[in-house]
């Protein structure tokens, strides 16, 4: 198969006829939204009563937005739309302050996203006949299941190593002569590295594409990482509490993600006001789920900052276009892909008794990957006594962290007033990464 679109008809359909689908869409999720505890007094409070009272696109703005708090305090049942025996797969993220969030699908929910990942991935060009090497993470992230879900409905042969162990990843590149992989950014940068250190270089990969995603880069990155390889890099955005991938992505053109706008309603606000903003202007992504009917959430507050292009593509496809994300509105840093936030950090350390009042992280590359050390100040009377005390609290909170936040850090000790002491709000983050 050779076509280039996977639902043609909806992807160039007219603009009418995609707010007409959006309406239609809308409509069936208040009405699956209104069977949850949380948004049955939500909107019922912003006087939605029932799908009627949402009738066409401008209606939007009268729908309250959803938060990330929100999904947090009703943890873990608060969102759930249907009975827990129709639930075939949950995914659940952790977050700031160690409650997670969780979202629930149906088998038709699983469906509708897999099927809205393979229009993502014909998008790009990659087809049937492809072998595709899945090295995002597998597990209760989406990043590896969703793209695994989508690649086997598109007929691709898919590997799924799941991300790390590198020097297996290349192997099974060469072994299986893999076409197209999908990863982080920084751990292509990584791969090649790798690559160029183990001897022959490129020689013997059939790489061909790479979808990239799940953390900021700058067109430089996409670049080089095209150039290093030889071969094509498209931008793949998501997030779990959309699902996953597929919520935008990148066609053969390359030029901004197109949001697929028959399964999810994009707005750009004011992060202050709450107003939509026109397109070309850059503000918070806000984003409905119209396919998913265990969890449904209505107008989701994203925290990612982008804008929207509603020009017409050359590839005939009428979904508007989202630009890179260009920064968040809160403090979450993304690390190798994964999200920790500050706090996070800081209620582990201020746990242990022995832990001072400062501490501070860093943040540097160290070759393609990112690195994270932390750095706290631990009470003087640690080192007056035995070094090895020393150490073995230094190995307790490495430990503590990795645990919490799936990522080892290195992990310095010092004596009180080694760290700067700010006059006003405390600055904890040194980010050294180039800026994108
Ligand atoms: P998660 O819920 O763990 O999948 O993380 C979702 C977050 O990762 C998003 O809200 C973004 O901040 C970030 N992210 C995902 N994909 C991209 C991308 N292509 N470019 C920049 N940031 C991304
Ligand atoms: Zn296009």
């Amino acid at each position: 198969m050779t076509e280039k679109f996977w639902n043609k008809e909806i992807e160039t359909a007219p603009r009418d006829q995609i707010e007409k689908l959006q309406v239609q869409g809308l409509k069936k999720v208040i009405q699956w939204a209104l069977d949850t505890p949380f948004y049955g007094k939500k909107l019922k409070k912003s006087e939605i009563n029932s799908p009627d009272d949402f009738n066409c696109i401008a209606d939007l703005t009268k729908l309250p937005f959803t938060t990330k708090d929100d999904l947090r305090n009703n943890f873990p049942r608060g969102l759930l739309a249907v009975d827990m025996s129709e639930v075939v797969r949950i995914h659940s993220s952790s977050g700031t302050t160690g409650i997670p969030t969780v979202i629930y699908f149906t088998q038709d929910d699983v469906n509708r996203w897999s099927d809205i990942v393979a229009r993502s991935i014909i998008a790009t060009g990659a087809r049937k006949g492809d072998i595709f090497q899945n090295m995002m993470t597998y597990g209760l992230f989406t990043g590896g299941l969703g793209l695994h879900y989508g690649a086997e409905k598109v007929g691709m042969t898919v590997i799924p190593v799941s991300s790390g162990n590198t020097k297996r990843q290349v192997q099974i590149m060469k072994d299986f002569q893999s076409t197209v992989v999908h990863a982080t950014p920084s751990y292509l940068m990584h791969l090649h590295s790798v690559i160029e250190q183990s001897g022959p270089g490129l020689a013997g990969l059939a790489l061909r594409k790479t979808f990239v995603g799940a953390e900021p880069h700058s067109e430089n990155t996409r670049l080089k990482i095209e150039e290093m390889f030889g071969i094509d890099a498209y931008n793949s955005y998501g997030l779990s509490e959309l699902n996953g991938p597929g919520v935008a992505f990148e066609c053969e053109f390359k030029d901004s993600m197109h949001v697929w706008e028959d399964a999810y309603i994009v707005e750009i606000i004011d992060p202050a006001t709450g107003q939509q903003l026109p397109a070309g202007e850059e503000g918070e992504v806000v984003l409905t789920n119209l396919i998913r009917q265990a969890t449904p959430l209505i107008r989701y507050r994203t925290r990612d900052l982008a804008y929207l292009t509603n020009e017409p593509c050359r590839c005939g496809r009428t979904h508007q276009r989202l630009s890179r994300i260009t920064g968040r509105t809160d403090d979450m840093l993304i690390i190798n892909g994964v999200n920790v936030f500050p706090s996070q950090i800081e209620e582990i350390i201020m746990q242990i008794p022995e832990v001072g009042t400062n501490w501070q992280i860093c943040l540097d590359k160290d070759g393609a990957l990112d690195k994270l050390t932390v750095n706290v100040e631990i009470y003087s009377k640690m080192f007056s006594g035995d070094a090895s005390q020393i150490e073995k609290l230094r190995s307790r909170i490495k430990e503590e962290l990795r645990a919490s936040i799936v990522i080892n850090p290195i992990v310095r000790l010092h004596e009180p007033g080694f760290l700067p002491v700010s006059e006003g709000k405390a600055k904890r983050v040194i980010d050294n990464r180039p800026k994108i």
